[in-house]
């Protein structure tokens, strides 16, 4: 081993408040978690179990600036509360969920959403509607210690200074212990993964020049520009 056909990826790896940086492993995503996002997205909030997507971890931004991307003509934003796991297992009791948390961060599901339409219409895959290059803007963690368990708390974003999306952590659906249950019961969840826990309703399109501001009470906020 070392001796690689060239040189492997450096780590991505995510700023936190309180010094050493939180190295990433995979970028799990449920999606319609609030009730009114939901229904603004065609879906049925009372109808199922939650559902997850993933994007890889190199979609990770976390530079002041995210180019417009290719192949849309309707690029959204999404704030979500992202918890950062500092261990995992499989089939986690909610009850033992906290223990694993290392923190938690402002995360922006940014969405080809023409392209997911077009993938809903017709049964295929979300992947290059969510998971492309730099899909998954994330401010800092701050670790659970500062923070206790989150469960409420203001969750907005703004472009241009105005708001766009606002709601209450407290309105998810599945509440973070629920949705590591369902995640764990699929694959082993281990350390460094992320969960980006689904975002409210407002969700809108931006353009080049556009700057966004997310921010959850409590975290620190999260601001870049459509370059
Ligand atoms: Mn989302």
């Amino acid at each position: 081993m070392g001796d690689y056909a060239f040189p492997p990826p450096p780590v991505v790896a995510l700023a936190t408040t309180s010094g050493r940086p939180f190295p990433v492993r995979r970028i799990f995503c449920v999606g319609q978690n609030y009730s009114e996002h939901a229904r603004e997205m065609g879906g049925d909030p009372d109808a199922d179990p939650p559902f997850f997507f993933t994007k890889p971890a190199d979609a990770i931004a976390s530079g002041a600036v995210i180019p417009y991307p290719p192949a849309t003509f309707d690029f959204q934003h999404e704030v979500e509360l992202v918890v950062a796991f500092g261990g995992g297992g499989r089939d986690i009791e909610p009850g033992r969920v906290d223990e694993l948390i290392f923190g938690y961060a402002v995360g922006l599901d940014m969405t080809r959403r023409d392209l997911q339409a077009a993938a809903k219409k017709k049964g295929r895959p979300w992947d290059m509607s969510k998971g492309f290059d730099f899909s998954a803007p994330c401010g800092a963690i701050t670790p659970k210690a500062e923070t206790g368990p989150l469960a409420k708390g203001a969750i907005e974003c703004k472009v241009n200074g105005q708001t766009r999306q606002r709601g209450d952590l407290s309105d998810m659906i599945w509440k973070v212990p629920e949705i590591v249950r369902f995640l764990s019961a699929l694959v082993e969840i281990k350390a460094g993964d992320l969960i980006f826990t689904g975002t409210p309703a407002g969700v809108s399109p931006v353009f080049k020049g556009d700057d966004i501001e997310a921010t959850i009470a409590g975290l620190r906020p999260l601001t870049i520009r459509i370059g």
